[in-house]
């Protein structure tokens, strides 16, 4: 049996075959009745049509691909079949994440300035603002906010409702925050590097995404497309946000890899490489900032949120991005 080629029998079972050869194949397997008692191994069986097609519009095995032994990888929905079409998808998703580059970011508003929002609310007064001005500028750094609770007694809740004003977004409370259940949202490097805070995922369709002074929006958006979750930023005031984040980052964390390539093609060698050596039962591909990440799921994930030990991360990052 050909087909099944060096693989598990109960794999075989996901295997892209024509109706009648799969339930032929099927009768002779061992263990066929392993899925039931394995809700994951149905749910990766239940993955629609039996004629299932590469995902290639350039796919050039044609009917040939239906006799190959493979069921994975999949990327964002559309199974490949082969290394080469592997390698394809990848170059289409890492040109389309690369071309989309800069539609996000443009999307600035202006902001009024802290200080001048904060006097106008009446919060501080205009001696307090000149002596915060004057000292963040003598010491060349912290922000004004920063300033305005060490030296002039302004409470940092105060401080962070005005925040949450300037980016016209909620405050976000700490109670239920439990980093273990939510550091495989997002890989560890993001929390570290871009301030982000996975807070609470309510009703398993919503994330609450925590940062200190300032929204990212470009991650944010990267984090609901990879999650399927909608992401409300907000802020955290910035003593609660450091104990938080420090919670955060001494949890667990899915196995990642950082890859610096030095070119497009470099990238998504890489990437392909990685995809046909883990053979997902899904993955996607964002854009976050100046890195790539792809994200893979070896079995497809149940709930709302990924099991930690079962995704892997990949960042990547381009010498020319
Ligand atoms: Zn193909």
């Amino acid at each position: 049996m050909p087909v099944l080629n060096g693989r598990p029998a109960g794999e075989a079972l996901t295997a892209p075959l024509p109706g009648s050869i799969a339930g032929r194949w099927a009768d002779d397997l061992p263990r066929r009745d392993a899925s039931a008692a394995n809700p994951e191994r149905s749910l990766k069986k239940a993955r629609p049509g039996i004629f299932q097609t590469c995902a290639n519009p350039g796919c050039a095995s044609g009917w040939l691909h239906l006799w190959r032994s493979r069921a994975t990888p999949v990327l964002e929905g559309g199974w490949s079949c082969s290394a080469a079409c592997t390698a394809a998808r990848v170059a289409a998703a890492v040109r389309r994440e690369l071309d989309a580059r800069g539609s996000a970011e443009q999307n600035h508003r202006h902001r009024v300035p802290l200080g001048l929002l904060m006097m106008e609310q009446g919060w501080i007064t205009s001696g307090q603002l000149r002596q915060a001005l004057g000292e963040q500028k003598g010491a060349g750094a912290g922000r004004l906010g920063q300033w305005l609770v060490r030296r002039q007694g302004v409470s940092e809740q105060l401080v962070t409702r005005a925040l949450g004003l300037q980016w016209s977004c909620p405050v976000l409370p700490l109670e239920f925050y439990d980093p273990e259940a939510l550091s495989a949202l997002v890989p560890r490097l993001f929390v570290d590097a871009f301030g982000a805070l996975p807070l609470r995922v309510a009703a398993g369709k919503l994330l609450y995404l925590g940062f200190e002074e300032r929204l990212d929006p470009v991650l944010a958006l990267a984090i609901e497309r990879m999650t399927g979750l909608r992401v409300e930023s907000g802020l955290v005031p910035g003593s609660q946000f450091r104990l938080a984040h420090a919670r955060m980052l001494s949890a667990r964390f899915p196995r990642i890899e950082l890859i610096e390539a030095g070119s497009e093609p470099a990238a998504v060698h890489a990437l392909s490489k990685a995809i046909e050596r883990v053979q997902p039962a899904e993955s996607r591909l964002v854009r976050a900032h100046e890195c790539l990440w792809l994200r893979m799921w070896p079995r497809p994930q149940v709930g709302p949120l990924p099991e930690t030990a079962s995704v892997e991360d990949l960042i990547c990052s381009i010498g020319t991005l």
